[in-house]
């Protein structure tokens, strides 16, 4: 049997090896046992109930929520030449019949079905006649729970299979892990004697990292130019600012769209099938956007605003990777954060007990967010898994984290927010304990308070940072009537009592000062310069294929497939047929296409034009040219003339460019307006100011110059 499962694999889907559990699991579905496998996103839960489909005489069911993974799994398998349909209510009575007419022929091996489908008494009737059911296979088995998120009422009704079916095995698969949908799901679909397969939830080719907010457009622009041309999804809070986002990263040059309840249902479908078929679009969305998104080659997922839970924050960033290749978690998260979903929690409908599993929901999240030992740790303990040491892939093991005693800088601030009445917001209690007196704190006669001016060791940035802190581990609250006030809780007595002291995170340097806060990252690695172009001929090639078929690029080959051929360079059919993910059909079908865009596109160096754009989009999100030079390997000359040529092109203007004194800058302006007629050439300046500037700072001013006089 089990060499049978192995050929299948090798011959139709064109992998080496299974993985993981999906052999046991394929073994005891292909012997008539039935199964509950728990297993994570892009972890392969599709082979295990499709190689069975494969083993077994007869025909498979099935079970799927939603129509676009139906017609996804059908496109591949079709690609594959494996014979499945979905059978959903888009068909028309002509082409429903001829299924019909198929299934009776025994023609198919896989058919697709929404659950309400399958209850349906003709439907159930239609099977038994059949009297060839080799499988039932229900996917998302987690859409029976109510208390989840994607809760289904129609699954209900597929504990009848077991009744109905009483020999047929059946396997139910979810990539939700919790012991409570664990139950629901063996007493609802009637698993009492399912084994269970439970993976590890870990995601090992997500890199996370958390960074604070401070300017987000800025920090997730210089985020995404290592995202350049990767598909990948920004999740905001609300409607608005996902229009607003997905306006501003298209006026930058990435390519985005918004998705949201709010946009008619033809414009999500067209939005979502875009995001689907083309190639580097980013999808800037609220959580309406989520279930059914099975596109493997998602890069990255970007968090402007924060989950509501560990739960969300898994699901979510989950979505990133399921193909297995290197992918990105990114979020940036601040004090405003905190105090909206705080005050949205207080303020919303329900009974007190739903109100306090919220809020402990959310205080797991913030403590993640405040957290110093490894991310992933931390996360697979919240859902019961230990990861036995730190994984040196997430930012905390990559950068490590600095903490400091602030003890006596937290007892002040909470002193500030007692003495001053607690209704005031961050930015006024900042003002007092810096001891600024400007009109309001005089007004309020808030200079004559013990803690005015007592917190001048500490920058505004770092009071900021501070706040956001106390105000995360529960030690300060924003005040009900929603003015943004802070007050204080019980959890701070022990600690204004001197009874205990609090150790704290440093936040990272910001960007200015310490390259970039998107730091190292997993997945700019994916391909390097001198393979893109062969890279992108690879997807072209690719593209078109898809075109051709209708389906979208991944079902031709998955990325992992193609970056094996960038790899390995297969120069024969039969090298190409070793290649992870070519089966004998599509090597059949495609190997030569393939064989001869490898031979045809050289591998080269990646095109000066780029370079140019990617200069100008990370000194826009703040980067100094010698920091740009050391991210992007080119000289800081060569950084310079770029930026000296945006300027005369008025892409950029000088103070985007460069932060320079204003005093310098005039001085430098009127050296070149010396003397009558043209500006005299840059390097005629150089010795003048060479103390002062490198020389193509000069560039620049001149460019200024230039394109000023010329208007
Ligand atoms: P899930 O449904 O669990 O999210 P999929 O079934 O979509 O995951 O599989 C994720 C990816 O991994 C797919 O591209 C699939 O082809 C690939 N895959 C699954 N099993 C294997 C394997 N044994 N070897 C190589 N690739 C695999
Ligand atoms: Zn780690």
């Amino acid at each position: 049997m089990f060499d049978q499962a192995l050929r299948i694999l090798k011959d139709v889907f064109g992998y080496d090896a299974f993985r993981g559990d999906q052999a046991r699991i394929i073994e005891r579905v292909a012997n008539g046992g039935d199964a509950l496998v728990l297993m994570p996103t892009g972890g392969g839960k599709s082979l295990c109930y499709q190689v069975p489909a494969l083993l077994r005489e007869g025909l498979t069911v099935v079970v799927s929520p939603l129509i676009a993974l139906m017609d996804d799994q059908v496109a591949t398998l079709d690609e594959l030449g494996v014979p499945a349909v979905a059978l959903n209510s888009t068909l028309s009575p002509e082409a429903q019949r001829d299924i019909a007419a198929r299934l009776e022929r025994g023609e198919i091996k896989l058919l697709y079905l929404a659950p309400e489908r399958l209850v349906q008494p003709r439907m159930l009737n239609f099977l038994q006649r059949l009297g060839n059911i080799a499988l039932f296979a229900i996917d998302e088995a987690h859409c029976v729970s109510q208390w989840g998120h994607d809760f289904r009422p129609e699954y209900l009704q597929l504990g009848q299979l077991a009744e109905q079916f009483p020999d047929v095995p059946r396997i139910a698969l979810t990539a939700t892990a919790d012991m409570r949908t664990r139950d629901e799901m063996i007493q609802r679909l009637h698993l009492q004697n399912a084994e269970q397969f439970l993976s590890s939830f870990d995601r090992p080719n997500i890199f996370y990292r958390i960074v604070p907010k401070e300017q987000p457009r800025k920090q997730l622009l210089s985020f995404l130019t290592q995202h350049r041309g990767d598909a990948g999804i920004v999740y905001c809070m609300s409607r608005k600012k996902v229009e607003e986002v997905a306006e501003y990263l298209s006026a930058q040059g990435f390519p985005a769209l918004p998705y949201h309840a709010g946009l008619s249902n033809e414009l999500r479908a067209f939005n979502q099938k875009r995001f689907l078929n083309e190639e580097g679009l980013i999808m800037v969305a609220t959580i309406a956007f989520g279930m059914g998104i099975d596109k493997p080659n998602v890069r990255f997922v970007a968090h402007l605003d924060l989950p509501k839970s560990l739960e969300a924050y898994y699901q979510e960033t989950g979505r990133a990777g399921r193909d297995g290749l290197p992918s990105d978690a990114w979020m940036a998260y601040g004090l405003q954060d905190i105090l909206l979903l705080r005050q949205m929690m207080q303020s919303s409908e329900g009974d007190e007990r739903h109100k306090r599993v919220e809020r402990n929901k959310l205080e797991a999240m913030l403590a993640l967010c405040e957290e110093t030992r490894c991310r992933r740790q931390v996360l697979l303990a919240y859902f019961d898994e230990t990861l036995p040491e730190p994984c040196g892939h997430c930012d905390n093991c990559v950068d490590g984290v600095e903490t400091w005693d602030a003890t006596q800088p937290a007892r002040q601030a909470l002193s500030a927010i007692y003495r001053s009445g607690q209704r005031y917001g961050v930015g006024h209690l900042v003002d007092i304990l810096l001891g600024r007196e400007n009109d309001k704190i005089k007004s309020l006669g808030h200079e004559r308070l013990a803690v005015f001016g007592l917190g001048k060791s500490l920058a505004e940035d770092e009071w900021r940072t501070l706040f956001r802190q106390l105000v995360a581990r529960g030690f300060a609250d924003v005040d009900v009537d929603g003015f943004g006030g802070l007050r204080l809780t019980e959890a701070c007595r022990p600690l204004l009592r001197g009874e205990t002291t609090l150790e704290l995170r440093r936040d990272p340097k910001p960007q200015r000062t310490r390259g970039n806060n998107s730091g190292p990252s997993a997945a700019s690695q994916l391909v390097r310069s001198e393979e893109r172009q062969q890279w992108e001929a690879l997807r072209t090639l690719r593209r078109k294929l898809a075109e051709e078929h209708g389906v979208p690029p991944y079902v031709i080959f998955p990325d992992a497939t193609l970056l094996e051929m960038l790899r390995g360079q297969p120069r024969t059919l039969h090298d190409m047929g070793r290649i992870s993910g070519v089966g004998a059909r599509k090597l059949e079908r495609y190997g030569q296409a393939f064989l001869d865009v490898l031979a045809d596109a050289p591998a080269a160096l990646e095109p000066v034009a780029d370079v140019r754009h990617e200069v100008i989009t990370l000194v826009r999100a703040g980067m100094t040219p010698p920091q740009i030079s050391r991210q992007l390997s080119c000289s800081e000359k060569n950084v310079y003339s770029i930026l000296a040529e945006a300027i005369a092109r008025q892409q950029l203007s000088l103070e985007q460019a460069l932060e320079l004194p204003d005093d310098l800058v005039g001085e430098i302006q009127d050296a070149f307006l010396e003397e009558e007629g043209d500006l005299p050439p840059a390097a005629a300046l150089a010795d003048r100011f060479a103390d002062q500037v490198p020389v193509g700072v000069l560039y620049c001013i001149r460019a200024a110059l230039a394109a000023e006089l010329a208007e």
